[in-house]
């Protein structure tokens, strides 16, 4: 938490709405917490819904050749050594030898404006000293050497807590992919190339967790695994950054806030021959969204070595067998969350003193959609007529009831939410025309809107 409170105002700011409207809260918080855990709320829990549904119909549904999967978060061991994850999956550790808090080596040269891109551990150790880097806890510049540490959370299956039953928690759902490539192949007969995807939780015990939701020790997938023929992954990278972009394009995330950064030649993990990653700037610095890497056949390779099945593909038509190569782009939904939050996220003065806290959230992911407000909450026309119109618009979309104060406080209630539409049912509409005064969320314009036409209004905007 103290690393929310130290950053600047406006994700400060995000923190204490989403506190306060019900969108993520800390953790344990009446047992005093647990350091960089948050739940989500009523309203974050449709927010991030919504993000998945639009990510799954976008890359699933609405593609050719792309198919879901939910595999299990507990893996055979072996998968782990197979993958690398065991003997490589580690940050740079050091500690300060005064007050012994642990930090990540690589960050603290970050931070003090030097490049740890690529550096080894005894290279982090000597650029720190080089540097007289301090710590950021209690001031002194005297740390341990720099050693790795393994970010995998290990537990233990079964009753007996012994090395032989000892088990991790999955630090990426890229592995249940690959460990199930033979079974979807098998069952599904997908054409090459074709991909799966999957959205699940991961696990990484972060040396330095923190910024709110941004990095956290368990956080949510959105990954695709794209087998490809080698020799094309290249092209498929390139078709990956193009859908990715337009995705968070759909979604109202665009402009220079958010960069395509590709990975330079001493940044690329020893088994991809290009990556890029999605980056978007917090009010903290630049910071990874998405990583689309193109990981050749390292993965399938290493299964097939490890678990001793074949996991080659045979080209009918060119009479050729090969293991298939991977694109790979991998969202962090919790971080994709953060950020619709913080990009949507304002604050207007609205003149003559009034002002105004606005999400401007895109209406796909907004948590809801429509709120009906009865301009008198003891007048039974209006409240029947309220309630009638609150049950058919609820049956196309998530849309609330709220007669609990005057109407300018409602609208500023809604839109602090980031709620598109706010509809009023006055006397007019019970006494006169039967229509109703839809007011919108960005523009807060008033449009007059026949009650019987109300729900396909709202479907032209919404869907
Ligand atoms: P970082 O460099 O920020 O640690 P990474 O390169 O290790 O990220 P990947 O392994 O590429 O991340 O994971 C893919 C995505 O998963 C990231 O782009 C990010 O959105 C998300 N992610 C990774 N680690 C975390 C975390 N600790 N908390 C929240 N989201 C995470």
């Amino acid at each position: 938490m103290a690393d929310t409170e130290t950053q600047g105002n406006s994700l400060k700011d995000i923190v204490a709405l989403c506190k306060r409207r019900g969108f993520i809260f800390p953790g344990s918080e009446i047992y005093g917490g647990l350091a960089n855990t948050w739940d989500y709320g009523p309203l974050g829990v449709e927010l991030k819904n919504n993000i998945k549904r639009t990510w799954w119909k976008f890359f699933v549904h609405d593609q050719d050749n792309i198919l879901g999967l939910d595999s299990a978060i507990l893996m055979n061991p072996r998968v782990w050594e197979a993958s690398g994850h065991v003997g490589s999956f580690s940050d740079p550790l050091v500690d300060c030898k005064k007050c012994r808090e642990r930090f990540r080596g690589d960050k603290l040269i970050e931070d003090a404006g030097g490049d740890p891109v690529g550096k080894t551990l005894q290279e982090i150790s000597a650029m720190i000293q080089a540097m007289k880097i301090k710590c950021p806890s209690c001031g002194t510049a005297d740390f341990t050497e720099a050693r790795a540490f393994n970010l995998m959370f290990r537990t233990f299956q079964g009753v007996v807590e012994e090395t032989s039953t000892a088990i991790y928690l999955r630090p990426e759902t890229a592995q249940g992919i690959f460990t199930n490539f033979k079974n979807v192949v098998n069952s599904l007969h997908p054409k090459m190339p074709f991909g799966i995807a999957q959205i699940g939780k991961s696990f990484r015990n972060e040396i330095t967790p923190g910024n709110f939701t941004f990095r956290t020790r368990e956080f949510e997938q959105m990954e695709i695994e794209f087998f490809v023929e080698p020799g094309t992954e290249l092209e498929w990278h390139e078709h990956w950054c193009a859908k990715s972009r337009e995705w968070f394009e759909s979604l109202g995330l665009a402009g220079d806030k958010l960069r395509f950064r590709e990975h330079a030649a001493e940044e690329l993990s020893h088994y991809s021959n290009k990556t890029t990653d999605v980056e978007y700037l917090f009010p903290f610095g630049w910071g990874e969204l998405e990583g689309i890497a193109s990981r050749t056949d390292f993965d399938l390779k290493r299964h097939q070595e490890f678990s001793g099945e074949d996991l080659t593909w045979f080209d009918q038509e060119k009479n050729t067998r090969y293991i298939p190569y991977v694109v790979e782009p991998s969202f962090g939904a919790d971080r994709t969350v953060l950020t619709f939050l913080i990009n949507a996220y304002a604050e207007e003065d609205l003149g003559e003193g009034k002002s105004r806290t606005v999400l401007r959230l895109h209406p796909k992911i907004a948590p809801v959609k429509a709120a009906i407000l009865p301009l008198k909450k003891n007048e039974p026309r209006i409240v029947e007529k309220a309630r009638a119109i609150h049950r058919a618009v609820r049956n196309r979309w998530n849309a609330t009831y709220d007669d609990t104060g005057g109407i300018g406080k409602l609208y500023r209630r809604q839109d602090e939410i980031g709620t598109p539409f706010c509809i009023t049912v006055d006397f007019e509409t019970v006494e006169k025309d039967n229509a109703v005064t839809v007011r919108e969320r960005d523009s807060m314009t008033q449009t007059r809107v026949p009650v019987d036409s109300l729900v396909s209004w709202l479907a032209e905007r919404l869907d």
